[in-house]
């Protein structure tokens, strides 16, 4: 006897749509959406899509029509609540275009709740393109299976940033320098501060002395060593999220 399929099936198509979304609602998709499941995913009349909209949850729906450029789905059930994710910002300098999407990729996929672009003294690529970055964040939920989107901030200078600080959240401060003291065990730092977090992640010259005397000097900061190398920052993003995550988020830790 063939196996149940699964349901949903893992195999359908899993989609971000930026409306409120409700079962037995039509949705028509057109532009990008279309082309994807037209020509990329080649769907057919009456085959199953998973959409999700970060606000209500995730749907299981199915085509009832199939345009040229456009398709109309039916919202047959809810199959998930939008989900809590752990309460973890990610602020990194901008590096080169392509290792920054994917950092944003990566901290998605890992579950941050923001994410922070800082402009710090050695920040070279201030050009980062919001749309672009916005989009590695939603093709990376998608298919990571996420049902709540990271809110992305725009770039902020670090003075400004650490002026408004909030009280509550604590600052993981990835300090590459901290190591050889033998301090800044992440493992005890996670132990000693629960509750909300950032993590503080350079650029690939590292801060300054000025910054770092500035990031220290903020009552919530706390450094944390990434061990006795000197990783590059998109290396060091996605450990200390990692690290983060299996002591204080979501990983069954
Ligand atoms: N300026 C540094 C140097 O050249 O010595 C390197 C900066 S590193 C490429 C970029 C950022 O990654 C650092 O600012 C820091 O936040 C983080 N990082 C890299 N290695 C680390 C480590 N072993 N421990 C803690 N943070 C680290």
């Amino acid at each position: 006897m063939p196996a149940t399929p699964a349901y949903p099936p893992h195999s359908a198509p899993r989609l971000y749509v930026d409306v409120e979304l409700s079962e037995g609602a039509e949705i028509r998709l057109d532009g990008s959406h279309a082309h994807y499941l037209l020509k990329v995913m080649r769907i057919k009349q009456d085959q199953p899509v998973k959409l999700f909209d970060d606000r209500t949850g995730e749907y299981l729906a199915h085509v009832t029509m199939v345009g040229k450029r456009d398709l109309i789905l039916l919202i047959d059930g809810k199959t998930r609540e939008r989900e809590n994710v752990p309460d973890l910002w990610l602020l990194a300098a901008p590096i080169k275009k392509d290792r920054y999407n994917w950092i944003a990729e990566k901290a998605t996929e890992l579950g941050i709740t923001k994410m922070i672009p800082i402009q710090t003294q050695r920040t070279q690529n201030t050009g980062i393109k919001p749309d672009k970055l916005r989009a590695h964040m939603i093709e990376a939920a998608e298919q990571c299976e996420r049902t709540a989107l990271p809110e992305l901030e725009p770039l902020i200078k670090l003075e400004a940033l650490l002026d408004s600080w909030p009280g509550d959240r604590h600052l993981f401060f990835a300090d590459e320098r901290i190591h050889e003291s033998g301090a800044g065990s992440f493992r005890k730092a996670l132990v000693a501060h629960a509750g909300p977090a950032a993590l503080l992640i350079g650029p690939e010259g590292g801060f300054s002395d000025v910054e770092n005397e500035m990031i220290r000097a903020l009552p919530q900061s706390v450094p944390v060593s990434l061990g006795p190398r000197i990783l590059r920052a998109d290396t060091a993003a996605v450990a200390a999220i990692s690290l983060w995550m299996a002591g204080r988020g979501d990983w069954n830790g």
